[in-house]
């Protein structure tokens, strides 16, 4: 029996420049085959320091003291265990790999230890496997170590993006709502100048005036649908159910005069109801059709609104017969301020479509368009079923 706390040092050659030797605890009553072992770990070319103990309290104060990186067990000690020991690590909190070393083991009952958390067995009377399972479980452990470093990582980061995702929106939020007052002045007050002395000062002033009257405006419009923007998600929590009929009326009703103008035709499939803010639905609509007024071709607009069910999900599709819009444009039209047109040829600022986006999102669909160049767009949307209509 060794006695617990001598240490035998060896160092082969070949890992004599490593740094830290391998620390190996031995759980083992037999002097002779505790020899073997060490043998072996210095044939194997282990640079490696080993303690032996023969019971489990031993084996505990050797865990809190010695801080093995890998234990070797014997699997029938008498008075316990082996396989007991990976127990004691469990309560320990430590994660050290444990390779069980016996003198005889059926299969079944190999497969059992591995089960409970041994990571390897090695027969006695095949020894030289073990410089090779002491290696591979080292592996396994360092490969491990390393998934959960890269998954902490990642989850850091998921966090922090969370959190500065959170603070951008913030930001946005306020920035628009708060400049909104400024700029309701600014445009207020040029609008007065020019209402009032257009024509009595030159001609540039005119002009100037007529530029900061427009800009002013283009900018309130500009800050509006940020604002729009940034509110799709807040206090989204609380969604009733929308008549999506009701939503798409009243979208028709704010675009009335453009319609009119354009004398377009409208064409809507009877719609479903479903959980959505509103407002938002109004919006969503009123961005699609507004698009399709303005995006408009040679023959007068006409767009189709419809509807079929797949599934959990109801597909939508707002389409027109306008200019339409080339393959390599689709994803980037819906990003936030991306244009394909000169304000000189359209009016707008990039956000409609990013507006829809986030609000389909938000109720976990997915939107996307369908089109080629002087064929119409066909602005393709999903929405979950409600509940009570999909039981
Ligand atoms: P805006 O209308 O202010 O330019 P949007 O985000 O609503 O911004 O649209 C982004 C771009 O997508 C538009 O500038 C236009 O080029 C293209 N687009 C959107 N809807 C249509 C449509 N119905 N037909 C053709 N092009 C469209």
């Amino acid at each position: 029996m060794h006695p617990a706390g001598a240490a035998v040092a060896l160092e082969p050659e070949a890992a004599a420049k490593q740094d830290a030797p391998l620390r190996v605890l031995l759980i083992e009553d037999s002097a002779a085959d505790s020899e073997l072992v060490n043998h072996q770990l210095k044939s194997g070319g282990f640079h490696f320091v080993s303690e032996t103990v023969n019971t489990a309290e031993q084996f505990r104060q050797m865990v809190r003291t010695f801080h093995p990186d890998m234990i070797l067990a014997d699997y029938n000690l008498g008075e316990w265990r082996g396989m007991d020991a990976v127990d004691i690590l469990r309560e320990e909190g430590v994660d050290i790999p444990l390779i069980l070393v016996t003198g005889a083991l059926g299969e079944v009952m190999a497969v059992d230890c591995i089960k409970q958390g041994a990571a390897d067995y090695v027969l006695k009377g095949g020894l030289s496997r073990l410089p090779l399972a002491i290696r591979r479980t080292l592996q396994d452990k360092a490969l491990r170590a390393e998934q959960r470093r890269g998954q902490e990582e990642l989850a850091a980061k998921v966090k922090e993006l969370a959190r500065s995702n959170r603070d951008l929106e913030q930001f946005a939020f306020v920035a628009s709502h708060d400049l909104q007052e400024p700029l309701r002045m600014v445009a207020a007050y040029t609008q007065l100048l020019a209402e009032r002395y257009k024509g009595k000062l030159d001609d540039k002033a005119d002009k100037y005036i007529a530029y900061a009257v427009e800009g002013a405006l283009r900018m309130q419009a500009l800050v509006r649908d940020m604002l729009a923007f940034s509110r799709v998600g807040r206090n989204g929590a609380e969604r009733g159910l929308t008549d999506f009929n009701l939503a798409l009326s009243a979208a028709l009703l704010n675009l009335r005069a453009v319609i009119e103008e354009n004398g377009a035709v409208v064409h809507a499939a009877t719609l479903p109801t479903v959980k959505a803010d509103q407002s938002q639905a109004i919006q969503l609509f009123q961005n699609l059709i507004g698009n399709a007024l303005k995006f408009r071709g040679k023959e007068k607009p006409e767009i189709r609104v419809s509807v079929e069910r797949q599934g959990a999900h109801w597909a939508f599709c707002v389409a027109d017969n306008g200019i339409g819009i080339a393959p390599e444009h689709k994803e980037v039209i819906f990003v936030i301020f991306q244009r394909l047109h000169a304000r000189s040829e359209y009016e707008g600022n990039g956000l409609g479509l990013a507006i829809c986006q986030k609000i389909v999102e938000q109720s976990g669909g997915r939107i996307w368009v369908e089109s080629e160049p002087g064929q119409g767009s066909a602005f393709k949307f999903t929405w979950p079923v409600s509940e009570s209509e999909r039981k």
